[in-house]
């Protein structure tokens, strides 16, 4: 796909990986439509991201509630119009043993990292359907493959993307819309501070690395689709 005047849509785009994304696409020519929850960090981003996109529109979102999607897909189609590319991207990680995750930790967590993926799909891609011509991206994670200990609700959540992901895939590709489903290994971004950890930002990936990659397999020609990356860092 051609980026330049296209309209990308980004959740969860005020920090860490979607916000590289962001501005990776922002530093093509798309027009950007962003959301978050927490509004200063949004509109910060949104600041920054006006320096490099042509358009931002930035609208506090939660991704898992249906009526808070449903405003944001309203303001975006009337203000900017058809979404050519969403990053589903928004996620949370909550990480403890299996017998200390409570309910509301299971309940968070799938609501941003799958229900969120749900809603925003079909608020954003009944559209791209009609024109016959989109991209959606899908951030899973390696842990959507992989199993660890203290990841029994993260991981859960992310095998539940993969399986979202590559079923819609299969749905959409017959109407010209590509579904890409995007694995990154450990990220340096404050998702492990928000979880209480603190990795070596030395031996983790780079989100613009993540966020150059999801920008090449959207940029491949339009006769085939890249359906899944995965990206891990070098020497962890
Ligand atoms: P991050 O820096 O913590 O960013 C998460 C973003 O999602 C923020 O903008 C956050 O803003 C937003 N968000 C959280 N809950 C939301 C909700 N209910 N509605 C709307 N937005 C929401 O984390 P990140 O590392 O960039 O993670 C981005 C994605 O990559 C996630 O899906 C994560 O699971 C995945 N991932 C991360 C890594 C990693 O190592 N970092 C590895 C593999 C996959 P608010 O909190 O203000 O809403």
């Amino acid at each position: 796909m051609e980026l330049s005047g296209r309209l990308a849509v980004i959740t969860g785009a005020s920090t860490g990986i979607g916000l590289s994304v962001a501005e990776a696409l922002g530093r093509e020519g798309c027009r950007l439509a962003i959301c978050a929850r927490t509004e200063v960090d949004l509109e910060q981003a949104a600041e920054r991201l006006r320096t490099i996109a042509p358009q931002v529109l930035a609208v506090p979102t939660d991704v898992s509630d249906e009526g808070s999607v449903r405003a944001f897909a309203k303001r975006v189609h009337s203000e900017l119009g058809t979404a050519d590319i969403l990053v589903n991207n928004a996620g949370v990680g909550v990480f403890g043993h299996v017998l200390d995750l409570t309910p509301a930790d299971y309940d968070v967590t799938f609501g941003v990292n799958v229900r969120g993926v749900f809603l925003c799909t079909q608020a954003f891609v009944p559209a791209m359907v009609e024109q016959n011509d989109g991209v959606v991206v899908n951030v899973a994670s390696i842990a959507g493959k992989n199993f660890f200990p203290n990841g029994s609700v993260y991981a859960a959540s992310k095998h539940a993307v993969m399986g979202m992901s590559k079923s819609m895939m299969l749905d959409l590709r017959k109407d010209n819309v590509r579904v890409i489903t995007v694995c990154p290994g450990s990220v340096y971004t404050p998702f492990f501070e928000k979880a209480g950890q603190s990795p070596d930002p030395e031996t983790i990936i780079d989100p613009g690395d993540v966020a150059e990659l999801v920008v090449k397999a959207i940029q491949l020609s339009d006769g085939g689709t890249v359906s899944e990356v995965e990206i891990r860092p070098v020497n962890p």
